[in-house]
């Protein structure tokens, strides 16, 4: 995004390459569309140079994000790149592709639906797409409840943990809903289901819960908040509902948790998101949200188009987007079946355990993340005195790496960690190369703050050798002056 109108950088040329062709010998326009044309093969060349100095997909380990897929479904991608979504009626077989995802995303997260019976859902461009509608259809509901009531509403809010992710600062700004933040504290980073049920009121549109908090991996309690709504629901008649955010969490916890009840089977969840870039796999950006049923998502939120063709229900923000990822998450749905995401999730629980012992043996971190949720490590350092985790990640990209440090949110910002998301694609050697490149790291750190203090003592020593001789130097001229003002008796001038 572009924000300054600026230019912060100097005006050099922004490609003196070395080839011999004489299109990349003049500097590209950095503000204005140039002139003239260039062929082909220059534009892809310059283009392409200058993106190898961002960092490498692979060896970043802030995101959550796909950085691998099979060739196969590369090619599907690749082929399906010039098609759009959208015109559903001129590509009914993507439309019917992503209605399939829906449903067996429905039926993973354990949706009130017959096993033929079709799921409420709608394909989305990633996870925030997908909380703004299911934020939508929350606000809605509860506007229609209140005005069939006769009462205000010009005043929905919406509580979570501090913990969130943008996207849900984004929903109740973009979506005026007044957003109510149970804060954290050292050592519990995630929403406390009491708390929340105590801040919810007669205006609050839903709770929603994280499944896999993006700070620390971790699982919200969905079942006890469930459990603490419905008696609050029972006294005040209020019915809040719950929406689960599983962004990451939710394509893991069905395959390496299936009792933990966090899902439909809960009354009150009536939504869920799930990223299919995230844990489903898939390249960005392409996201899901279901609903429980029909009752959930109001009608009048839905539009109606038919100048594609036959009637098409719509649900989303935008209109045109690309069909390569809802192809890929069909190919990855059926590719692997449940028993392939099974196996993927476990790898990268074992790699993260591996992960998470060696960074323990280094001595020098707290685990911060927990065992149960999603495949990452978030640690903090013991000791911060001579360096911050901020140093710590800057020094690993000296390896390649990319690790990202960042503070804790509300109450608890005075804590630091570093994070480490296993995906698919981050081998078992991997794993190992980062801790030895890690305990490097540390050591030199540790020899440079050492050296510093040392440093600091000889400075010290010769601070106090120097005063020394300047007393003694001051205490023989002045015993010099006075002597010869005695033999002198004058002025005391020598
Ligand atoms: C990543 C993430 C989001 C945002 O998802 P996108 O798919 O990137 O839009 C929302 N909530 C949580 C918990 C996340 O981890």
């Amino acid at each position: 995004m572009v924000l300054t109108t600026m230019a912060t950088e100097s005006a050099e040329p922004l490609h003196c390459s070395t080839f011999a062709s004489r299109y990349v010998q003049v500097c590209l326009p950095r503000f204005k569309m140039p002139d003239k044309s260039i062929p082909k093969d220059a534009a892809y060349q310059i283009i392409n140079d200058e993106l190898m100095l961002d960092g490498n997909p692979r060896l970043n380990l802030a995101s959550f994000v796909t950085t691998w897929m099979e060739p196969e479904c590369d090619k599907l991608m690749m082929a399906a790149a010039n098609k759009n979504y959208v015109d559903m009626d001129e590509y009914p077989v993507t439309t019917e592709l992503q209605n399939r995802c829906v449903n067996m995303i429905a039926h993973l997260f354990n949706a009130p639906i017959g096993d033929d019976e079709t799921a409420i859902g709608v394909g989305t461009v990633g996870s925030s797409e997908a909380i703004m509608l299911a934020g939508l259809a929350f606000k809605r509901r509860w506007q229609n409840k209140r005005k069939a009531e006769g009462k205000p509403c010009d005043k929905p809010n919406i509580v979570t943990g501090a913990n969130v992710q943008v996207c849900w600062e984004k929903f109740a700004r973009y979506f005026e809903v007044e957003l109510k933040e149970v804060k954290l504290s050292e050592g519990y980073y995630i929403m406390d289901p009491v708390k929340a049920a105590e801040m919810v009121d007669e205006n609050t549109i839903c709770v929603a819960a994280i499944l896999g908090s993006t700070l620390t991996g971790e699982f919200e309690d969905v079942k006890t908040l469930n459990d603490l709504l419905t008696e609050k629901n029972k006294e005040t008649g209020w019915n809040t509902p719950i929406h689960v955010d599983g962004a990451s969490g939710g394509f893991i916890a069905p395959f390496l948790y299936p009792e933990l009840e966090w899902d439909f089977r809960l009354p009150l969840v009536k939504s869920i998101n799930v990223s299919g870039h995230k844990y489903g796999l898939v390249y960005p950006g392409v996201g899901w949200v279901v609903w429980r049923c029909k009752e959930d998502l109001p009608e009048e939120l839905i539009f109606h188009i038919n100048y594609l063709g036959a009637d098409q229900p719509t649900f989303t923000l935008n209109f045109s987007k690309g069909s390569s990822q809802i192809i890929a998450q069909y190919y990855q749905f059926i590719r692997l079946g449940f028993e392939g995401y099974q196996q993927i999730m476990e790898n990268c629980m074992l790699n993260a355990k591996v992960l998470r012992e060696g960074i323990e043996k280094i001595g020098k971190f707290n685990i911060v993340s927990k065992e149960v949720g999603v495949p990452l490590v978030a640690f903090s350092l013991k000791d911060t005195v001579t360096h911050t985790v901020f140093d710590v990640s800057e020094n690993m990209r000296r390896f390649g790496w990319i690790i990202p440090a960042y503070t804790m949110p509300a109450d608890a910002e005075h804590i630091a960690v570093l994070r480490v998301v296993i995906r698919e694609d981050f081998s078992r050697g991997l794993a190992e190369r980062l801790i030895t490149d890690l305990n490097k790291v540390m050591e030199e750190l540790e020899a440079h703050a050492t050296r510093r203090t040392l440093v600091g003592h000889v400075e010290l020593a010769d601070d106090s050798k120097l005063e020394k001789s300047m007393r003694e130097i001051t205490g023989y001229w002045k015993k010099l002056v006075s002597e010869r003002k005695k033999i002198a008796g004058g002025s005391g001038v020598c």
